[in-house]
This record gives structure tokens, sequence and C-alpha cells, in this order.
């Protein structure tokens, strides 16, 4: 099966690549000329869906979304939706960090709990009405500065209590593995036999 991804996020199509295995082929939405969708909706399942609407239409080809972002409960869920544009700019991780250090400044460790969240939507053609939908949750908290050089984003300030260390200090399979994108597409993969 041929599937687009609706982003632009070189790093997240490896990361699906590597998890989505021989049977679906995943192509980058620039290969078809897609361009970014506008991400209007108020919810992480509402941009997947916008966005992989998006790129079916404009493909022409099944589309999978994937919409996430960090959610930090001392900051009422920010950056949320907001994650890859905090600091202003789209994609400008360093700057990302450093802001959300700055609006965490002096919050004691118990309080500085967080979560990455993945939403995968997957539209067969654009007007598909039933969407395939999966929801992945890695829960964490927010360290103080940033420890590790993998994985991209949040992931040097992303401390998971399960693994002892930060994001960007696990091996990409560990992470591809547990991570909210792995643990939503485990989901997905088993919605994947309703597809006809
Ligand atoms: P989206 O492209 O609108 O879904 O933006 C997602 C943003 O959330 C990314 O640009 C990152 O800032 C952040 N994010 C999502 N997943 C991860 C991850 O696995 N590690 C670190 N940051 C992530």
């Amino acid at each position: 099966m041929k599937l687009v991804l609706a982003s632009g996020n070189p790093s997240k199509l490896a990361e699906l690549r590597a998890l989505l295995g021989e049977r679906i082929t995943l192509h980058a939405q620039s290969e078809f000329g897609v361009t970014d969708a506008e991400e209007t909706g108020l919810s992480f399942v509402e941009n997947a869906i916008l966005k992989a609407r998006h790129a079916a239409r404009a493909s022409g080809l099944p589309a999978l979304a994937d919409d996430s972002g960090l959610c930090v409960d001392a900051l009422r869920g920010a950056p949320g939706l907001y994650s890859a544009r905090y600091a202003g700019h789209h994609g400008d991780s360093a700057a990302n960090i450093d802001k959300l250090l700055r609006e965490l400044d002096g919050v004691p460790d118990a309080e500085r709990s967080a979560r990455f969240v993945c939403v995968l939507a997957l539209l067969r053609h654009a007007e598909d009405p039933l969407p395939l939908i999966a929801q992945g949750i890695w829960e964490g908290r927010i360290l103080r500065a940033p420890q590790g050089s993998g994985g991209f984003g949040y992931d040097p300030v992303f401390f998971s209590p399960a693994h002892g260390c930060s994001a960007a200090e696990l091996p990409s399979d560990v992470k591809n593995r547990d991570s909210h994108r792995g643990l939503a597409l485990a989901q997905l993969r088993a919605q994947l036999t309703l597809l006809r």
C-alpha cells in the first residue's frame, strides 16, 4: 500500500517509516508538491484530520497525518497544539526549548509533569467519512536543562521515568517503539485490517 505522509517534518517521516514495515510505503507529501495545510483545529485530532484530508485531496492517494505535541501541566497544557511554533518560528527547537525552560523557571520537579501526545489520522481518500484514528500518550516530566543529542524537538528536555533518561538519550529504536508516536502507530496497525 502507498500512503502519503501529510507532514514536511523529516524526523516524523523517518520514525514512522521505521515503524511501518515493508507492507506500506510512506511518501513525503513534498514528493507530490503538497504544501502544509492550515492547522486551524482546536484539538490534535481535528488538526490531524485537516492535514490528512488536505494531503489526500492534493495527491489523490490515501494519506496519513500525525499531529503531535507536548502538554505541560504547570502551563495548563501548553505548548500543546502550538508546540512546533511555541517561540514564534515554526520548527525552531532550540528557541522552543529556551522558552519552555524560562516559563518553568522555579517550578519544582514534582510540578513539572508533562506528556507527549500523538494523534494519527488515516484517510483512504479526501471524502473518507470513516477515518482511522489512533492516539498515543507518553508520560514524563520537563528537565531543568537539555540532556542528550538524539531525537528532535523537545526530546532533550523530556525525561521519561519509565526509561530513566531523556527522550534524546534513548536509542532511536527504543524511542520509536515506546514513544507517543510508537504507541499511536501500534493502535493504527491494529485497525489497518479494516482498510479496504
Ligand atoms: P506538528 O507538526 O504540528 O504536529 O508539531 C509537532 C511538534 O511537537 C514538533 O515540531 C515538536 O516540537 C513537538 N514534538 C512532536 N513529537 C515530538 C517528539 O517525538 N519529540 C520531540 N518533540 C516532538
